[in-house]
């Protein structure tokens, strides 16, 4: 009889998550459309939704047409039923967090600053607690995004800018906060705002990042891409040059070896090196600037920088698409405000990839910016919320 108990439990949890589901993607939906769309006969589906209202996740809202006979009564998420907190680490120490409703409206946010890795644990806890007003009811879950590679219980292994190692801030903040923890490459986490951002239908996309860094993200039919042995996504280390310089990972002739901020820099300084007054005003942290700023029809020099870092990063994405054949790749860089690099990155991928059979792919620039992490890490843990929290109603009787 217990097994029966606990299987009978199980599914009404499954189909709790389902009905959930269903709402949340349809935005307004009655019983009666529940009931078709899922298969369950009408009094399993009216059972289901009242206990849904009585979570306060669900919520009663006017009625649709009528079909003959009563207009139906529709239902509605209830924005308010539960928060979503989300931090972002960056990799110079930067901290921001978020405490969003489950429509992704803002509820409050903070930021801090830590230096060593022995900072990061009590710096959080402050934040969390203040921004959650000390209190965790109604909280669906914390989403961790963090800098560098993250083990699947939520460690650090190893952040290299900020030379942190074996940091477990996961496990940690999971035994001060009784609620869902969920810790990714921050990255990855942008990958899946990107997606969310634009409603993707195919739920499938290769986020790239060119900064400072190159980092890369993975969605493949709305999971995030998850590597063995804690590497993913690592695009910016694909080799593509054996015989290149030396990467800080310690190989050579990496992506990033080549297009970073500090190898186009380098790159930058070897070509003007006969025109030292303009020279100064350049650096690593503003050369996309100035090169995005320059007029490359006038400038052969700035044309041929442009169209070598466009090559390159064509090299990286034709690789991966060689490989998995998504058709959405988005790319978050100031390098995308120039029509230089815009125009011979989509050519040179268009023409050297391989012909798939079905359909074509599109290169896109970002479209939220620096924003993408946050507003990611939300919408990873709404999605885990609504499809998979599997949670029981005996929680809340
Ligand atoms: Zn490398």
């Amino acid at each position: 009889m217990q097994g029966e108990r606990a299987n009978n439990t199980w599914v009404k949890s499954q189909n709790l998550n389902l009905v959930l589901n269903l709402i949340w993607e349809s935005s307004l939906v009655s019983r009666a459309e529940i009931s078709k769309k899922t298969g369950l006969s009408r009094s399993t589906v009216s059972q289901l939704v009242s206990d849904l209202i009585q979570t306060g996740v669900i919520e009663e809202t006017g009625s649709g047409d009528s079909i003959g006979g009563r207009r139906p009564i529709l239902l509605q998420i209830k924005p308010e039923g539960r928060r979503i907190c989300a931090v972002h680490v960056d990799d110079g120490g930067q901290i921001h967090a978020i405490v969003e409703d489950l429509l992704g409206n803002a509820l409050n946010q903070s930021s801090a600053f830590v230096t060593e890795a022995g900072e990061l644990l009590p710096t959080l806890k402050v934040m969390i607690n203040d921004l959650l007003e000390n209190d965790l009811e109604r909280v669906a879950c914390i989403v961790l995004a963090l800098p560098g590679i993250i083990s699947g219980d939520g460690r650090i292994l190893s952040a290299v800018n900020l030379g942190w190692k074996d940091v477990p801030i996961g496990p940690e903040l999971a035994i001060n906060f009784a609620v869902p923890i969920f810790a990714e490459n921050a990255t990855g986490l942008a990958a899946f705002g990107e997606l969310t951002a634009r409603g993707l239908e195919s739920r499938n996309l290769i986020y790239l990042r060119i900064g400072s860094a190159v980092g890369a993200g993975i969605v493949t039919y709305n999971q995030l891409h998850q590597g063995l042995r804690g590497s993913e996504a690592e695009i910016g280390h694909m080799v593509i040059d054996i015989k290149g310089k030396l990467c800080k990972c310690g190989r050579r002739g990496c992506l990033e070896t080549k297009v970073s901020r500090a190898a186009v820099y380098q790159t930058v300084k070897d070509s003007l090196n006969s025109m030292g007054s303009e020279l100064a005003q350049i650096n690593g942290a503003n050369v996309f600037e100035w090169l995005v700023g320059q007029d490359a029809e006038e400038r052969p020099l700035v044309r041929e920088i442009l169209t070598t870092i466009a090559q390159n990063v064509a090299v990286g994405i034709i690789n991966v698409l060689n490989v998995i054949g998504t058709d959405s790749i988005v790319i978050q860089s100031k390098l995308c405000d120039s029509k230089t690099f815009w125009q011979v990155l989509n050519e040179t991928v268009a023409n050297e990839v391989l012909p798939f059979a079905q359909g074509g792919f599109e290169l896109l620039r970002s479209i939220l910016g620096e924003t993408a992490i946050l507003k990611g890490a939300t919408a990873y843990g709404r999605r885990h919320f609504f499809e998979q929290s599997r949670f029981s109603i005996e929680d809340y009787e």
